[in-house]
């Protein structure tokens, strides 16, 4: 335990918890009405740029990946109604949910199977929109099925991409950038799965590996990326560009409720709840989802246990000035996607005023709910996407917040919706492994 941090855990509950690695529910206290308008750091027409930069892709996109044809380029993915897991949390975890469960399946979105298909693809496409710009060899008025030409490859290829990551990033920066014609390098952490690596290496992306940590695996890609003129580094701890790639969720995400007869206003609540690593993606959609629903939507991350950094971050006010070791936790977890140990360095202070909390849960509990779902909805998600349930089956703490928010009435006119972050690029094998854990 790093000196000065005792004062944290004798006043703050929540953070006396985590850093005991007992799962805990923290509710922020900063949370403001109408909080959205006190963001500075990003101004609400960005989403905008970043929703129309990936329609002029669409064109592209549709050409050279045969799963984008039916959605005419467009990557989503479908919000399901899921009742029969609502039965399931009801009964196995006492969640005693009322209203509308549904998932949204990031876990299937086409090119990469996790929601770093929004920001991470985002990215490496501004980044060559940019260059294609810069060399006179593409504009705005162009259709951009163009990219797809031979010698775009090779101008491309002239050109690095890097990558720390603990596995699913560097899959959507990676199988993007390798299509596109880039040289790229995707730093990976311990934590990384096998399978993503040979993934990449069978699509032309070279993979270093780290012994160590997630931010080891940063540290030394943006140091080589320094080192090299014509390289670029996606850095998720400070990326603007991954935040606003999220963030486009929003406005997809209102289309397909309208589209579903689902009202969301004062009397018809919408929660929301979105496993978080870094605070990127779950940062982005919040923002995403804030500037359109406003005080009707309630946004809670969800961690686990050895990997709470945003709860350490957010409670304390610290930020990225403090990480899980500083709490003497090692940020070991099965959850892969989630195993962080410092938040972003900016996204804390952006969900500030938004926030609603964030609760933690233990690994094998993970696998629990990854089998609930399987068995109730036959529909299977990684184990950091199950962390998705996280708040919900805290039906105590949930309920505090909702009497908080004065909500108990409206609540049997809810809506939740689980964010499944990943999923369904996981081999069979692995699956299987997955769904055996913790069971004799
Ligand atoms: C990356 C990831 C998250 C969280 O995103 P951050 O930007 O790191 O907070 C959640 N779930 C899965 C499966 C992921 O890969």
């Amino acid at each position: 335990m790093k000196k000065g941090l005792e004062k944290y855990m004798d006043t703050i509950p929540a953070v006396g918890d985590a850093s005991r690695q007992r799962e805990t529910f923290w509710l922020n206290d900063k949370k403001v009405p109408e909080g959205e308008k006190k963001i500075h750091l990003l101004q609400p027409d960005q989403i905008d740029d970043a929703r129309r930069r990936l329609e002029r892709f669409a064109p592209y996109l549709q050409e050279v990946f045969r799963e984008l044809e039916e959605t005419g380029g467009i990557i989503e993915s479908e919000l399901r109604e899921i009742p029969e897991m609502k039965d399931f949390l009801n009964k196995a975890y006492g969640a005693g949910i009322e209203g509308r469960l549904m998932l949204k399946m990031d876990s299937h979105l086409p090119i990469s199977g996790s929601v770093k298909a929004r920001g991470g693809i985002y990215e490496v496409l501004k980044h060559a929109e940019e260059l294609a710009f810069d060399a006179g060899l593409l504009t705005e008025s162009d259709n951009y099925r163009v990219l797809a030409e031979p010698c775009f490859c090779e101008f491309f290829g002239k050109h690095t991409v890097q990558v720390g990551s603990t596995g699913n990033l560097g899959m959507s920066i990676g199988i993007m950038s390798a299509k596109l014609g880039f040289h790229v390098i995707v730093h990976m952490s311990a934590d990384a799965k096998q399978w993503k690596k040979d993934l990449l290496r069978s699509r032309g992306v070279e993979v270093i590996e780290y012994a160590d940590d997630y931010c080891a695996a940063v540290e030394q890609g943006r140091k080589n990326s320094e080192e090299d003129e014509t390289s670029y580094f996606v850095d998720d701890e400070n990326s603007r560009n991954l935040f606003l790639g999220y963030s486009v969720a929003g406005e997809r995400l209102k289309a397909q409720i309208e589209a579903q007869g689902i009202a969301v206003d004062r009397e018809h609540p919408l929660f929301v709840y979105i496993p978080c690593g870094i605070g990127g993606a779950p940062g982005g959609v919040t923002y995403g989802l804030k500037q359109i629903y406003g005080d009707h939507v309630h946004c809670f991350f969800t961690e686990p246990v050895h990997a709470c950094c945003m709860l350490f971050g957010m409670a304390t006010g610290l930020q990225d000035q403090v990480c899980v070791k500083d709490f003497g936790i090692d940020g070991r977890t099965d959850a892969d996607g989630l195993a962080v140990g410092r938040p972003s360095a900016f996204v804390g202070r952006v969900m500030e005023p938004v926030l609603s909390g964030i609760a933690t849960i233990e690994d094998k509990k993970l696998y629990d709910l990854m089998r609930g779902l399987l068995d109730s909805q036959d529909i299977f998600i990684e184990p950091s996407s199950c962390a998705s349930f996280a708040a919900l089956i805290r039906p105590d703490d949930l309920r505090d917040y909702i009497e908080r928010e004065g909500l108990s009435d409206q609540m049997k006119n809810a809506t939740h919706i689980a964010w499944a972050t990943g999923g369904n690029m996981v081999p069979e094998e692995t699956r299987k492994a997955y769904l055996a854990m913790g069971l004799s």
